[in-house]
């Protein structure tokens, strides 16, 4: 069969650009689907801070685009380069005003800078005359490129056979503005192929209009994709999810064994292998080290590395850890940044139990490795996670995950089981400190019982999670997709 075209549109891809899970997808999609064969580019916006750190070359004839959008003129221009280590291009859209300066996102500018972003794909492509098979499109950053191709460039030929595809990352950011703000982007023309009962409620959601327009929607895990069709976990969106549900499929994110391996990882202070996990050792000496604590020959390491947002679950560690760390020998290292609330507390607690608490308040990728490789047990007390990767890069390095039963953390932790040796991790079903405080005292029980931990990390290292695997899942999804008429 020939190979498909495939153009992956989103506001990030690792290691350009990244705030969580999403730019590793966006890189590990595109350069997986060209390693099976097919013919897959990425597309993000060319950010100030991207312009000064990567190397890209002007891609001849798409130096000066131009779109129109709510009445004023954009120009546009595309620059290339490729992923680190792979042959997979990646296509960096600057629209000059709009990505001029180093942050990512911009609040309440977001809207219009990625319309105008999506809008300058469209030009891209119909600049190049090149339209792929498969349009996929992440989050609500680009969400609204089906409804372009649909209802505001559907008199354009070149797009005729082009499908889309809409992948749901995370329901909790859905690009909502006020319905008055529908002339400046440029949605006015299309005004009658909008959600009606939303704009006479004065809103615009970028995501809903997504949902409504892709051919096809996928989200990152089998249970999300059946959680977010009901209204505790729809956030709104359950109804028109629900509708939707013959073309919502549950593909759960791989791990890339190219950056997360703990046999080939540079950042790490010892390589090791599910054979020989003496450089484990070393890596949580070394990650002791760094956070000056304290460790005796058996404290069990706890790590968290994390956007500290609400959904992450960590109003659950007030009632739960200064007890812990007050009767028992165990320790904790944290990285991450968010909320004020959760950074305090995580400053206090560093604080209360010096010696035995590091917080590192801010984004570090090599730190993220060293905790991965260093910890013994991984927390993720998420009151909601859409598919989750710490938990994947924790079972690949032998690092224990406890995890609440949600999401994708439901669908790749297997609940440890003493009696038959069978799991990987901790799991806890409510969401409540009472169940987040048994999962911990079950890991502890199994740390002091040798064989048992050896036994879990085995469970964990056995996990194959590597995206070769998940691409295949994908592969399938668009054959069906551009060879029939309908998914
Ligand atoms: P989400 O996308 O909701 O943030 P995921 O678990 O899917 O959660 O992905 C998080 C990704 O971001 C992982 O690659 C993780 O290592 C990384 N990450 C999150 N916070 C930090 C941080 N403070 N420093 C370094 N990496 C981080």
């Amino acid at each position: 069969m020939d190979p498909l075209e495939i153009l992956s549109v989103s506001s990030v891809v690792a290691p350009f650009a990244k705030t969580g899970g999403l730019a590793d997808v966006c890189n590990a999609l595109p350069a997986g689907l060209v390693r099976h064969g097919e013919r897959a580019r990425a597309v993000m916006p060319f950010y100030g801070r991207v312009r000064k750190e990567v190397r890209a070359k002007p891609v001849p004839g798409l130096q000066s685009l131009r779109f129109e959008m709510g009445g004023k003129d954009y120009g546009a221009s595309v620059h290339r380069t490729t992923l680190p280590g792979s042959k997979t291009e990646v296509l960096l859209v600057d629209v000059p005003g709009l990505f001029d300066g180093d942050a990512i996102y911009d609040g309440d500018r977001d809207a219009l800078r990625f319309l105008a972003f999506s809008r300058a794909v469209i030009a891209l492509m119909q600049w190049e005359g090149r339209a792929p098979d498969i349009l996929h499109c992440h989050d609500w950053h680009t969400a609204l490129l089906p409804l372009f191709l649909k209802k505001a460039y559907d008199w354009d030929r070149l797009f005729a056979q082009t499908k889309t595809v809409l992948t749901i990352h995370n329901l909790g950011y859905q690009g909502v503005v006020p319905a008055s703000h529908i002339g400046a982007l440029g949605l006015e023309p299309i005004r009658s192929a909008l959600h009606q009962d939303e704009l006479a409620q004065g809103r615009f959601s970028c995501l809903l209009h997504g949902i409504l327009y892709a051919d096809v929607l996928t989200t990152v895990s089998k249970t999300y994709a059946r959680e977010i069709r009901t209204p505790e976990h729809g956030m709104g969106l359950d109804r028109v999810l629900e509708a939707r549900k013959d073309s919502l499929f549950g593909i759960v994110n791989g791990i890339d064994d190219r950056i997360w391996n703990p046999r080939t990882d540079t950042a790490i202070a010892a390589t090791y292998d599910a054979e020989d996990r003496s450089g484990k050792v070393r890596c949580k000496k070394d990650l002791a080290k760094h956070f000056g604590l304290e460790l005796g020959p058996t404290t069990p390491l706890f790590g968290i590395v994390s956007r500290l947002t609400p959904q992450k679950g960590f109003e659950l560690l007030p009632d739960v850890l200064p007890v812990f760390l007050q009767r028992e020998d165990m320790a904790l290292v944290v990285l991450g940044s968010g909320d004020e609330r959760h950074e305090r507390y995580f400053a206090w607690l560093e604080d209360a139990f010096r010696g035995r608490v590091g917080f590192h308040r801010g984004y570090d990728d090599a730190l993220a490795h060293r905790i991965e490789a260093g910890a013994d047990a991984f927390l993720m007390p998420s009151r909601y996670e859409p598919c989750g990767l710490n938990q994947l890069y924790s079972l690949a390095y032998g690092t224990i995950p406890i995890v609440r039963r949600t999401g994708g953390l439901a669908d790749t932790v297997v609940d440890w089981d003493p009696e038959t040796g069978a799991g990987n991790g901790f799991v806890f079903d409510d969401f409540t400190s009472a169940a987040l405080q048994q999962a911990i005292r079950r890991c502890l029980d199994a740390w002091k019982f040798d064989k048992g931990w050896a036994r879990l990390q085995e469970n964990a290292m056995a996990v194959d999670f590597s995206w070769d695997k998940q691409i295949l899942e994908y592969v399938t999804l668009y054959e069906r997709l551009a060879r029939r008429s309908s998914v």
